[in-house]
């Protein structure tokens, strides 16, 4: 076991935790990309999760692990988390299928049509301040006072088990895979697929894609130490957002298991989206195309390779679409 808490036995227990909550995905061949890159490229559909991306992975193997270690009456106070994407999604779900109350709390900005899809998925929702700062003023605020179980989005080792499960499963799927392309933002996915891979098939290449602004893990990556960085607007809004000043787990883990780097531009965000849609009939955020982003905006050379990328979600609104379809002019 390492200072990060992950290793091959914490995936095999997660896997364990979460088979009959979580779709065992699948990994299907596109035989556009293949073709147009003259390699065999491969994707993993995690856009076919319940609710629509793979955090709900980390999410159920937390709770469960909690359950199995203080018991169900530890958590009678409930669980809680701010994220208004899918992360709260994730919490909502895995939540009320355990029989668990949760809380999201929501600044008052957010859109009260993703308030309604957190409830509908079975949680309370709390409408505080005016930003994601105060809602998480709230959250403290519960955990403190009324003992409700924060559920962070990445930066704890049965989070990041929880997400490793796609590379026990993309190893299970192509076990001679050569490399793995992933969104990285707080490094809970890359972490855990790059600590799965590392472990079976060392050969095999973990690569890390962030966007290029406001890339919270690059700067923290340059500089040793987490960095605080300013939030921009991006068509891969799942990827913004910091890595926390007190990370305890995910820098190192990344820092670890990654093999190199590449941040991708919004017109190249753009691209891929619509390429996926066009090609695969698959609609895709952001964050889920920066895979074939990298590749296409970086010319990475995979000729003669077997490559997996993460389709990693499909959040993206009609009115966000139509913005990726102007930038990438079709
Ligand atoms: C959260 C998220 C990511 C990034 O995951 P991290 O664990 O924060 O690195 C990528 N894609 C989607 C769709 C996400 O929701």
């Amino acid at each position: 076991m390492h200072d990060h808490g992950v290793s091959l036995e914490t995936l095999y227990q997660a896997r364990r935790r979460i088979a009959d909550k979580v779709v065992r995905t699948p990994l299907i061949r596109s035989a556009a990309l293949s073709e147009r890159f003259d390699a065999e490229i491969l994707l993993k559909l995690e856009t076919h999760q319940p609710t629509g991306a793979f955090k709900l992975r980390g999410a159920v193997n937390m709770l469960v692990a909690l359950i199995e270690r203080h018991g169900r009456g530890a958590l009678a106070a409930g669980v809680v988390t701010a994220s208004t994407g899918n992360h709260g999604r994730a919490v909502a779900y895995a939540a009320s299928s355990l029989g668990i109350p949760a809380v999201i709390c929501l600044s008052r900005l957010v859109p009260d049509n993703k308030v309604a899809a957190i409830e509908a998925l079975g949680a309370e929702t709390r409408r505080v301040g005016a930003s994601q700062d105060e809602a998480f003023a709230e959250v403290e605020r519960l955990v403190s006072e009324h003992g409700m179980t924060l559920v962070p989005p990445f930066d704890d080792p049965r989070i990041v088990a929880g997400q490793g499960t796609i590379g026990l499963e993309l190893m299970e799927d192509c076990p001679d895979l050569d490399r793995v392309i992933v969104g990285l933002s707080g490094g809970g996915l890359l972490g855990g697929i790059g600590a799965a891979v590392k472990a079976i098939r060392p050969a095999c290449r973990v690569t890390g894609v962030s966007l290029s602004h406001g890339a919270a893990m690059w700067e923290s990556l340059e500089a040793g130490h987490p960095v605080a960085v300013d939030e921009v607007e991006s068509l891969g809004d799942s990827l913004g957002g910091g890595i926390g000043l007190d990370n305890r787990c995910t820098l190192a883990l990344v820092r670890e298991v990654m093999d190199d780097h590449l941040q991708v531009s919004e017109r190249a965000i753009a691209t891929a989206m619509v390429d996926i849609l066009q090609d695969e009939k698959l609609l895709v955020e952001g964050a889920a195309a920066v895979g074939l982003s990298a590749i296409e905006e970086h010319g990475l050379d995979v000729r003669g390779q077997r490559v997996a990328l993460i389709l990693s979600g499909n959040g993206v609104s009609l009115a966000t679409l139509d913005r990726a379809r102007a930038l990438a002019g079709r």
